[in-house]
């Protein structure tokens, strides 16, 4: 229907970048990217006109995104005839529309577009020879200035190659690692690298593009603490593991921040200070910096505390005290970091189960006991609690018996 939409408006519509691409690979993807040679707010505004919804314009850029009832959400482009400057003093180059939107994007995997219009509906346009790419699995840029005019651009191919299995071609691995020596990555804001850094860390396999990003020297020029070692790499593994093993629990509560347990793995060597140092460059605001460092102390505090508890063989409530504090990402960075079996095993129970489970008493219970109301309230019902996660006080009844003792 967009593309009768757009014939009724007299522009050319395409579906473009990564859901085209996702279609050739057979993956599923919910973003749709449209791009009109026309008016692409005008486009936006029909669309909603006859699906519902609404639409938010961004007149700067002439784009608009339209939110469907289902809550989908749709971009809408406009792409126009324009005279593509090269950062470098070559010469301009004029193209058609789509072309240009197109020789604008970062890969050729990701600069493919498919036609909307009726009378050509599903043709496919590939200027570049994407299709080519896509069979020999390979991350190709458009052009040789690419990463000078945008170095985050360098993450995001190693986030696809490694989200893919495909490989960074020659060419392009040439470009990026003449990009880092020439320190173009230097240039970039912090929240941009920030930005890229969470992204990657939402793949699968985060650890891999990690370990990629340090292959091109990347982390070194970030904060020499970065750098990767044998120790590193497999406590970053273990977080992959750990959060593969949390997605499939599918539990109510949002999703961890994956970028905190990751960062968390990779300062794992680094003091305060340098840490301090690595989120400055990386544009934190004070009160995030404070956040992370005391998520770092927190975690660091708690496993010492598990520490003691391994030695003296402790009871699981105790265990479940020292974690209690603690965000899901910092319960899922103590699974990954801790290589005894029953850490690991106590936390997951405290994260699917104990956490949630109350006991079957109140302070209303401790009043009628004759209790009076103060802070040993507190200190009766976490003691009541602590024998129910060991398992001492099952039932009601025996939770009273105990608060009376
Ligand atoms: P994902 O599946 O990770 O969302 P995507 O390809 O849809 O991948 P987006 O970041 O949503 O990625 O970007 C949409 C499209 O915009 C890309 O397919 C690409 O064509 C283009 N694009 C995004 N970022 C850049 C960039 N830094 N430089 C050039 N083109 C970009």
């Amino acid at each position: 229907r967009a593309g009768e939409i757009a014939e009724e408006l007299g522009v050319e519509a395409y579906v473009v970048g990564g859901f085209v691409r996702d279609l050739l690979l057979a993956r599923p993807n919910l973003d749709m990217d449209i791009v009109i040679e026309g008016d692409g707010i005008a486009f936006a505004n029909r669309l909603v006109q006859e699906y519902g919804g609404r639409v938010k314009e961004h007149d700067k850029f002439r784009t608009a995104v339209a939110i469907l009832p289902d809550g989908r959400r749709i971009d809408v482009a406009t792409a126009r005839l324009e005279y593509y400057e090269y950062p470098a003093a070559l010469p301009t180059v004029q193209l058609s529309s789509i072309k240009m939107d197109l020789f604008r994007r970062d890969f050729t995997i990701n600069a493919l577009a498919v036609r909307l219009n009726p009378k050509s509906f599903g043709k496919l346009v590939d200027f570049f020879d994407a299709q080519r790419d896509l069979k020999d699995r390979n991350i190709r840029v458009l052009h040789s200035l690419s990463f000078v005019e945008d170095p985050t651009r360098i993450i995001r191919a190693i986030r696809f190659e490694q989200r893919f299995g495909f490989r960074i071609g020659g060419q392009t691995e040439r470009l990026i690692k003449n990009a880092v020596q020439m320190q173009f990555f230097q240039r970039l804001t912090g929240s941009r690298i920030f930005n890229e850094f969470k992204l990657l860390c939402e793949e699968k396999n985060a650890s891999r593009c990690i370990v990629r990003l340090e292959e091109f020297k990347l982390l070194g020029q970030l904060h020499p603490g970065l750098e990767l070692n044998a120790k590193k790499i497999g406590l970053l593994e273990k977080i992959d593991e750990v959060l593969d093993w949390y997605r499939l629990l599918f539990l109510p509560e949002p999703e961890p921040d994956p970028w905190m347990i990751y960062l968390l793995g990779l300062c794992s060597e680094m003091n305060d200070a340098e840490v301090a140092d690595l989120t400055d460059r990386l544009n934190f605001s004070k009160r995030d910096q404070r956040e992370f460092l005391s998520l770092r102390e927190s975690v660091s505090t708690a496993f010492n505390r598990i520490g003691g508890w391994i030695s003296r063989s402790g009871p699981l409530s105790e265990l479940c005290l020292a974690i209690e504090t603690l965000p899901a990402e910092g319960l899922l960075y103590l699974m990954a970091r801790s290589t005894r079996e029953e850490v690991r095993k106590g936390i997951s129970l405290y994260l699917t189960r104990l956490r949630d489970e109350g006991i079957a008493i109140t302070g209303q219970d401790l009043r009628r006991l004759g209790l009076t109301p103060g802070p040993a309230y507190g200190e009766i019902l976490r003691i009541v609690r602590a024998a129910r996660i060991d398992g001492q006080a099952e039932a009601r009844e025996e939770q009273l018996a105990l608060a009376r003792r």
